[in-house]
């Protein structure tokens, strides 16, 4: 039986990064994964030869000595990432469709701020206000900063203010308080309940810049495997640890695998959702406190998604430019990020050029936000297996949403052919995650995360409910831990040398 340096739990984006980083600093790892293959939410799947994105549509963080730029750089997998920037302004187009208004986000502080300003030319102070007050937070924020990582970030006044009440406070047009919130759906917290300082960590890579990846998730997934196997890490699948054993002065020595194989590790670190954290640790050793707090966690909302592709569709130059359209029915966010609403969820809409079976294809994405309250009645059924009113629900909203998107885009009427659609339960079953959230935990104004080391010593806790959701939040999750894993100042100079190389 192997001993391992570090164990480290679930394979998404988190527990690629960490897993690569600690075998690049000399340790030896084992990978868990409790699915068949290994990249959780970045895994593509095909249907009809179509590749379609789970969990990994567009990032920020692309652009030259950007957080993204960086974490690939230092990970040696930068040159099989290639970005497709979205480059038309109208490439990331919001309509608020109950005022039929249509605005369009260019890319760069300076392109953005003059875009809001000639929207809402009454509102000039309070927008350079905003983006001055995002900017300053992303500078006191250490960790976006990967020669500054620490474990700790020292609080910001920001981190204690609501972006509503910035927005409250700085901007009258309720139009605009919309648009400047409208960032809360890549990181599922209400503009009432996130911190000015959070939306703005978030925000400052998308108003920079957004990009789709070529190939999507594979070709993260596809670099990682490459250079797991030039270190010292093994990977098993269809694994998880359901027993931590041996514990002795609050360090656990041994852990049971459901497949009965027991595994020694120094270390283990958990990137999955915290509630399942909780599932595995020995209670015993858990304070009330503790298991209160994880338990008191909220998910986040989730996306009902519809797949298609355009059949036989006139292509124009511009369809190889990757687009987002978002539709707002209003311009309340709080409201459509609550689940009790009950109108039209906020729809939004991506199409990519892509290669299927050798021929360039539009490929339409479509994700509406969803909720666990929308099929409570279904919570216990299983994938394959759901009762005919879950269908009926499914192709009730998959209609809806067709019929959202033909009303933007009417030109697809004959072209648009839908060719699956997934529910939160959906990816609640594909992809493990509690709830079928989209980011995992809601990470909330004055919240104190599961990240870093647990109430047993040699435990430790990352992933995209840890620092910030999305992949960049989790990778960067993963940078911070891993120099507390692999010794502070090493690893420091382990990535100022890969960045500087
Ligand atoms: C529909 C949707 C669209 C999204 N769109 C974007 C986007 O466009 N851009 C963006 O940046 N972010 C997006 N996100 C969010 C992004 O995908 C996540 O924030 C990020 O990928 C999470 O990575 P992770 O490694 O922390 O978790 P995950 O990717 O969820 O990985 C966790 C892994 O752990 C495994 N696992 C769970 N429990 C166990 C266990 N007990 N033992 C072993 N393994 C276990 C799971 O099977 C999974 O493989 C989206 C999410 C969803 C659901």
């Amino acid at each position: 039986m192997k001993k391992y340096d570090d164990i480290v739990v679930g394979s998404g984006i988190s527990g690629m990064t960490l897993a690569l980083l600690l075998g690049m600093n000399g340790h030896s790892v084992l990978l868990l994964e409790k699915n068949r293959n290994i990249g959780g939410c970045m895994t593509r799947f095909y249907k009809q030869g179509i590749p379609f994105d789970t969990g990994f549509h567009f990032t920020g963080g692309f652009y030259k000595n950007g957080i993204l730029n960086d974490m690939l750089t230092v990970l040696g997998i930068s040159d099989q990432i290639q970005p497709v920037f979205i480059t038309r302004e109208e490439g990331n187009r919001l309509i608020f469709e109950q005022e039929n208004g249509v605005y369009d986000f260019p890319f760069g502080f300076k392109e953005i701020i003059a875009k809001m300003k000639s929207y809402f030319p009454g509102e000039q102070n309070g927008i350079d206000r905003y983006f001055e007050m995002l900017l300053d937070v992303c500078n006191k924020t250490v960790a976006m900063d990967l020669r500054k990582l620490s474990l700790s970030q020292d609080s910001i006044d920001e981190d204690y203010i609501s972006l509503d009440q910035v927005l409250n406070k700085l901007i009258q047009n309720s139009t605009l308080k919309g648009l400047l919130s409208k960032y809360s759906m890549c990181y599922g917290v209400k503009p009432s309940e996130t911190s000015f300082a959070n939306h703005s960590r978030v925000s400052f890579g998308l108003y920079e810049s957004v990009a789709r990846v070529k190939d999507g998730g594979d070709a993260f997934i596809r670099a990682f495997k490459k250079r797991f196997s030039e270190y010292d890490i093994d990977i098993r699948c269809q694994s998880h640890i359901i027993e931590c054993s041996d514990i002795t002065n609050n360090i656990v020595g041994r852990f049971v695998l459901n497949t009965g194989e027991e595994v020694f590790a120094d270390r283990c670190t958990f990137t999955i959702h915290p509630k399942a954290v909780l599932d595995v640790l020995p209670k015993k050793h858990l304070s009330k406190a503790f298991i209160d707090r994880v338990s008191a966690f909220e998910p986040t909302h989730g996306f009902f998604a519809v797949f298609g592709v355009l059949e036989n569709s006139r292509q124009s130059s511009d369809d190889y430019d990757p687009t987002i359209l978002s539709l707002l029915p209003t311009t309340d966010i709080n409201k459509l990020m609550d689940p009790c609403y009950t109108g039209d969820s906020a729809l939004v809409i991506l199409k990519n050029m892509d290669a299927v079976n050798g021929k360039d294809c539009l490929v339409l994405t479509a994700l509406e936000l969803s909720f666990p309250e929308h099929v409570r009645q279904w919570h216990d059924s299983k994938s394959g297996a759901r009762p005919e009113g879950y269908l009926d629900y499914k192709e009730e909203r998959t209609e809806g949403i067709k019929r959202r998107i033909l009303n933007v885009y009417p030109e697809y009427r004959d072209s648009l052919k839908i060719v699956d659609s997934a529910s939160v339960l959906t990816f609640r079953d594909y992809l493990n995650a509690p709830f079928g959230s989209a980011y995992g935990i809601k990470q909330k104004i004055g919240q104190f995360n599961l990240f870093g080391k647990l109430p047993l010593r040699n435990l430790y806790a990352a992933g995209q409910s840890a620092v910030l959701p999305g992949i960049v939040g989790a990778m960067l999750s993963s940078f911070i831990i891993g120099r507390v894993i692999a010794g502070r100042e090493s690893y420091l100079d382990f990535i100022k040398k890969r960045l500087d190389s």
